[in-house]
């Protein structure tokens, strides 16, 4: 069998102070139509990464509010999982396409993945390309399928995505962020749900000043001096390097500044060990660009620290699929900057709740105007939070979701 990630037991009236009573009476409506159907989410990976992120959070609630929910990973060796690496880069654009062989694998581990599930599912909801031909082999093993893609689908290798197609033609329906990532041909059977964050996670519960401060300054922060950081993975599309070239202009006009750079990295990812000694070798010895990753033991409470505790967060991708850094930053009401792409423009209105930007010149202007301006950073972290609350918390996504079992007919 499939293996079951346990999770936490969560409860949807923790959250109802955060979100209002309003939506969580809204759940609880809507979940009694639902109750005990069995509902299981198949996902890669149970730990690093957006899905976990958010399934650690989403399956507790379906249960709590009366679903016999379950979440189950596949099973796959190294090379399964260098194919479907391939796969997530051509989809979200890179022209390497897989090879004859790699295409055999994937199919194959799938096949093994769709023997290994249970059956007599009411809905099986099937998270990303890698378990993606699941439905396709074993139909009869739940009553519906949707196929949940967390990635951006816009600008896909095409030959990769023609590949995928007729695996995704066997799913009733289909979930993605953005309608710009549906692709053609599954316009019909395609639903628009963003992601959330949890607000009470240890990543996103509230902290005091000075706890985060204590946490900073164990990793070397002068605590007393403006801070700007950017949390994400060792990745060229998250463009560290355009990050330092945009803290070095605004060094120039604030030699004060410092800049931090935390990024979880896999012991098996050599791509990603390459691209973080290069931002290694680009910030070139300056003590005031701090570099950190989880082999310095930054988990999630420090995570939630650095965001909580920053003058800016930046996000300067030029790829963003959402961006649950973004949410979580906005969620700490913490002045935002970044690139204007992908799932960015979706949280963030220039201006109103942090800056979208396009270069590193702009980056670095928009950060000097925040920097020498409190009110101002004040004001977009304080529109930025509302933004979060109002749209990207776990309950209005269980709560899209509950809507949607009711659309397909459960
Ligand atoms: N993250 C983390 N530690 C790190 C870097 C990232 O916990 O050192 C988390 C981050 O807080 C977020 C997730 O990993 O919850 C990244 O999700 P996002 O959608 O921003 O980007 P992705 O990595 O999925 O492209």
């Amino acid at each position: 069998m499939l293996q079951t990630v346990t999770v936490p037991h969560k409860h949807i009236s923790d959250y109802q102070s955060i979100v209002g009573r309003t939506l969580v009476e809204e759940i609880r409506e809507r979940a009694a139509a639902l109750a005990g159907k069995r509902i299981v989410h198949v996902s890669a990976t149970a730990f690093g990464g957006g899905v976990a992120e958010i399934l650690y959070t989403l399956v507790p609630l379906m249960v709590d509010v009366g679903l016999d929910c379950e979440w189950q990973v596949i099973y796959g060796r190294e090379e399964f999982f260098n194919a479907t690496k391939v796969m997530h880069n051509a989809l979200q654009g890179n022209p390497q396409d897989l090879t004859e062989e790699e295409w055999e694998t994937w199919r194959r581990y799938n096949e093994i993945n769709a023997e290994q599930l249970g059956g007599d599912w009411d809905l099986c909801i099937v998270h990303d390309p890698q378990p993606a031909a699941i439905a396709s082999i074993v139909p009869e093993k739940s009553r519906n399928w949707v196929w949940r893609c967390h990635i951006d689908l816009s600008t896909p290798n095409e030959a990769t995505l023609a590949r995928l197609l007729p695996y995704l033609e066997h799913y009733s329906t289909s979930v993605y962020h953005m309608p710009a990532y549906v692709p053609n041909g599954l316009d019909g059977r395609a639903h628009i749900v963003a992601p959330a964050i949890d607000p009470l996670a240890p990543k996103n519960m509230a902290f005091s000043p000075e706890d985060a401060v204590y946490i900073c300054d164990q990793f070397g922060i002068d605590v007393d001096r403006p801070l700007l950081c950017q949390i994400s993975r060792f990745d060229p599309w998250k463009d560290p390097l355009g990050v330092i070239d945009a803290y070095r202009m605004v060094k120039q006009e604030m030699p004060d500044v410092q800049l931090a750079l935390v990024g979880s990295m896999a012991t098996d990812d050599p791509e990603g060990w390459d691209f973080f000694n290069a931002t290694v070798a680009h910030a070139d010895g300056d003590p005031d660009i701090h570099i950190l990753n989880n082999l310095n033991n930054v988990g999630a409470i420090e995570v939630n620290a650095f965001q909580s505790h920053c003058d800016i967060v930046l996000q300067k991708s030029t790829r963003e699929g959402f961006g649950l850094t973004v949410t979580e930053a906005i969620w700490k009401a913490r002045p935002f900057i970044g690139g204007d792409v992908g799932g960015i423009p979706l949280q963030i209105t220039n201006g109103v709740s942090g800056f979208l930007v396009g270069s590193v010149e702009e980056c670095a202007q928009r950060c000097l105007e925040i920097l020498s301006d409190p009110g101002l950073g004040k004001r977009l972290g304080l529109a930025g939070k509302d933004t979060a609350r109002r749209k990207f918390l776990t309950p209005r996504l269980l709560r899209d979701w509950l809507a949607l079992f009711e659309t397909i007919g459960m």
